[in-house]
């Protein structure tokens, strides 16, 4: 018989599995119980749309057996069984959550006990076992088939016998050791312990044998052996909000979706009138290693009455929520829904409306109640909800505006929009933004000091997806955005802005022969915006200089362009020396403008398209 190899990947898993001294090892049966469960889910379903398969709902349950005397722990299921190749396909790879968070845990450089807090499905049996058979029958096949290993190097698949459809895993416990011992998991009361703790909505019974003491009519004691079904089968949902625990939901939660961290809300629901459903929703409180990538598929868990029918409706969320876990059982959805029809589906879309609805007001109270927590969401998943903005054309501002945050320059941390219009100074009628690669480059900038000088609230965007955000909002409670670095917005009084104007009609034969040494540049002028600085840039009309270094960086080929303003601090004692200049040496003149427009450029963040004339012009000057 030839044994086969575990992948590499899975390798790594079973040696940490199985070396970890501390973890939490009692949770390898909630796994083998939820394999077990859905094995039978699956034939269930089957019994249900095909008239071949003759079984009732009652004849479905999962078996635990213990033997003492061999420590043996034996799980059993009348589910939908394994082929040949599915035991191979499935048990010799690690479970595809497993490898998720196994990346995750790489990623993170987690420490390794996260296992121990959460499980890598099948492998966790390792934890306990020294070695594990598998044998199983697949529904609808003559033959059974028999896996074992040790999971150290590898396993072996060979045919066996079975009477009946199902799999039986059994597991020969680990001897005991001078640190540590498996003699518990051969305690019926401490495994009914752990079924209760994990497994207690798990729809099937799990069937125990215990002693049951009664006493008889002549009063005499007697002991017989029978079968008790440990778990109370109601799934968690099905329960009433205040019967349920914040740990038992976090439990379930990181038992079905793979998440070792507990959601910052759950939203549990129960909705009567059009449509009945319930609905039991999670929002993380981290992203998952994949979620800003094509693979990652939202959707929520679809029920019909108790039958999980789908295990990811997409069409139940929005795109700008697809952050939510959960699932939402109906007794009004038909289980013979196809893919194709579900999409059309009227009750359907009516839920995914309300839970759009539900989800969208539980945000905005989180925002309310718990500032921290609603940040640490924000933190997670707030580039989702600008993305469902933009991407949107503003077809979706009404539901998340309210939900939006951005750094302020006055707080120093996060605000909403609402609280950015009740801090507006008199008469301010625009919300002011910068936008930067960082919160301390923004700060820095040159146009932003004069907006802090006379105290206004200026919001700093350092996503690639702000501005374009801002740009699809196009205004909050009827203020219009205006980024400080377009080159149309002043704090200037009138007074200020005509004198500035005449000024600037003054110099405008200079600055048309500046031009001339500039001519990537739209136009050069002077302007009262700055304090310290003598030149800083700004945009005319409505491409930033911060969105034309985004849209250049995507891979779409194509060139945008902003028009670039230079604009020269007309108090700042270089104003004067351009004036003499021009009077007196042009040809430096054409000097002096390249240096201080390439200064301009490096304060925004922008490259010098040439680094050797700009240091010769520099040296040039100092050697005068
Ligand atoms: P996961 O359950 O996360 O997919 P596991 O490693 O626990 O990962 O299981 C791998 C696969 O093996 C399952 O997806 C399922 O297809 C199959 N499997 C495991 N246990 C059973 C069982 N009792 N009956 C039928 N199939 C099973």
């Amino acid at each position: 018989m030839k044994k086969k190899q575990f992948k590499t990947e899975s390798k790594k898993i079973l040696d940490l599995m199985i070396n970890s001294v501390y973890t939490n090892r009692d949770i390898f049966l909630r796994e083998l119980i939820s394999n077990a469960s859905d094995a039978i889910d699956k034939l269930y379903y089957k019994s249900l749309t095909d008239r071949d398969v003759k079984l009732d709902k009652d004849d479905f349950c999962i078996r635990i057996d213990l033997d003492k005397e061999d420590r043996i722990i034996k799980i059993t299921d009348n589910g939908i069984g394994m082929t040949e190749e599915e035991l191979d396909e499935n048990l010799g790879v690690i479970a595809k959550s497993g490898s998720s968070l196994f990346k995750e845990m790489n990623e993170k450089n987690k420490d390794i006990n996260i296992i121990g807090q959460f499980g890598v499905g099948f492998y966790s049996a390792f934890m306990v076992a020294k070695e594990i058979k598998v044998l199983s029958k697949a529904f609808g096949s003559e033959e059974a088939y028999e896996w074992i290993s040790d999971g150290l190097e590898g396993y072996s698949v060979t045919k066996s016998k079975k009477e009946t459809v199902g799999t039986e895993i059994t597991l020969y416990l680990k001897d005991n050791t001078d640190i540590e011992s498996f003699d518990e998991y051969l305690e019926t009361r401490r495994i009914e312990g752990i079924i209760k703790k994990y497994s207690d909505y798990v729809k099937y019974p799990i069937i125990m044998s215990v002693e049951e003491t009664t006493t008889d009519d002549d009063d005499k004691k007697k002991t017989e052996i029978v079968d008790k079904t440990i778990n109370s089968m109601i799934p968690i949902w099905k329960r009433s909000d205040d019967e349920v625990t914040e740990e038992e939901y976090n439990a379930y939660y990181s038992d079905k979706f793979f998440d070792f961290e507990a959601p910052v809300k759950t939203i549990h629901s129960r909705i009567e009138g059009q449509i009945a459903y319930d609905s039991l929703m999670f929002i993380p409180s981290h992203a998952p290693y994949d979620y800003y990538t094509k693979e990652y598929e939202k959707g929520l868990q679809l029920y019909s009455n108790g039958v999980l029918i789908m295990d990811k409706c997409s069409d139940l969320l929005p795109d700008y929520f697809s952050f939510v876990k959960g699932l939402v059982d109906s007794e009004d959805i038909s289980l013979n829904l196809s893919r194709e029809v579900l999409q059309q589906d009227r009750q359907l879309k009516l839920i995914a409306k309300s839970l759009e609805k539900k989800i969208k007001s539980t945000l905005e109270e989180l925002l309310e109640s718990d500032r921290e927590k609603y940040e640490k969401f924000f933190e997670a998943f707030g580039m989702q909800l600008k993305y469902g903005i933009y991407s949107s054309y503003g077809m979706n501002n009404d539901t998340l505006k309210d939900l939006l945050m951005f750094y302020s320059s006055k707080e120093k941390k996060r605000i909403t929009l609402k609280e950015y219009i009740e801090n507006m100074k008199e008469g301010q009628e625009k919300i002011y933004y910068a936008c930067g690669e960082s919160l301390d480059k923004i700060d820095m900038l040159p146009n932003v000091e004069r907006f802090k000088d006379k105290e206004y609230e200026v919001l700093y965007l350092c996503d690639y997806v702000d501005e374009f955000t801002i740009q699809a909002l196009m205004e909050y409670e009827g203020k219009k955005f205006a980024n400080v670095a377009s080159e149309d917005v002043s704090l200037d009084t009138e007074e200020e802005k005509e004198a500035l104007e005449k000024k600037n009609e003054e110099a405008k034969d200079m600055f048309a022969l500046m031009k001339e040494a500039l001519p990537e540049v739209k136009n050069i002028k002077y302007t009262n915006k700055l304090k310290n600085h003598p030149v800083c840039l700004s945009t005319e009309g409505a491409i930033s200089l911060e969105m034309q270094k985004i849209m250049n960086s995507m891979p779409t080929g194509e060139e945008v362009k902003a028009d670039i303003v230079l604009e020269i601090n007309e108090n700042h004692p270089i104003a004067d020396k351009l004036k003499d200049l021009y009077e007196s040496d042009k040809e430096s003149l054409a000097d002096y403008t390249k240096i201080l427009y390439n200064q301009a450029r490096l304060i925004e963040g922008l490259n010098v398209e040439n680094p050797t004339e700009l240091t010769n012009l520099i040296c040039d000057l100092m050697s005068k």
